[in-house]
């Protein structure tokens, strides 16, 4: 089965591809069908993952899945969330994973001494634009901001996530390590279960 990915993340699309693979579901992006992006007008994960699911679904006249994400940073509010993607802009400053990462140093530093930090992903899948059942799964990662990025691996807030249980930062873990762990890689499996209960897939 085909499924429409809501998004034209390089690096979220990977991982997903690797994590659905399971099912025999291959993931194609929006982009490749000439779907432009939806509108993220919302202020939770959930809420937004949902209007790019239906998006995708409504342009390309099938199921779509679409995915979420960011960094809550308990210090700044929960800060970047939902603006992850954009959170350099906000502060005009230019749009990027390694800006998106300066400014969260720069912001955090100005802020108190707790750098404790979530991984959170949305992801919501449903069969067609106005399917009454749309499938949802959450979930969470832990760890601490670093004052400056380690490692090369992985993307966005990766270099400065660190795991205090691997005493590492994401970015040095591999692709599998990562996924075994990770907000997407918790969210896709429980996601998978769903499609086999509810879709009746795999
Ligand atoms: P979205 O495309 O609006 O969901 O924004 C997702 C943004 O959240 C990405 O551009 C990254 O900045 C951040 N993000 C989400 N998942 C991850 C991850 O697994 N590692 C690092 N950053 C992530």
């Amino acid at each position: 089965m085909r499924l429409v990915l809501a998004s034209n993340n390089a690096g979220k699309l990977a991982e997903l591809q690797s994590l659905f693979a399971p099912l025999g579901l291959s993931l194609v992006c929006q982009g490749e069908l000439g779907i432009g992006e939806a509108d993220e007008p919302h202020l939770t994960f959930i809420e937004n993952a949902l209007a790019k699911a239906r998006h995708a679904a409504h342009h390309a006249g099938a199921a779509a899945i679409a995915d979420d994400s960011g960094l809550c940073v308990d210090a700044l509010g929960g800060a970047p969330g939902v603006r992850s993607a954009r959170y350099a802009q906000d502060f005009a400053q230019p749009k990027g994973d390694a800006a998106n990462n300066r400014v969260l140093i720069e912001q955090l530093a100005r802020a108190s001494a707790d750098r404790t930090a979530r991984f959170v992903c949305a992801l919501v899948a449903v069969r067609a634009a106005d399917d009454p059942q749309p499938l949802v799964a959450l979930g969470r990662w832990s760890g601490v901001i670093l004052a400056e990025p380690r490692g090369e691996a992985g993307f966005g807030y990766d270099p400065l996530m660190f795991i205090p249980e691997l005493q590492c930062s994401v970015a040095e873990l591999s692709a599998a390590d990562k996924n075994a762990r990770s907000h997407r890689g918790l969210a896709s499996r429980d996601m998978l279960q769903q499609m086999r209960e509810v879709w009746r897939l795999g």
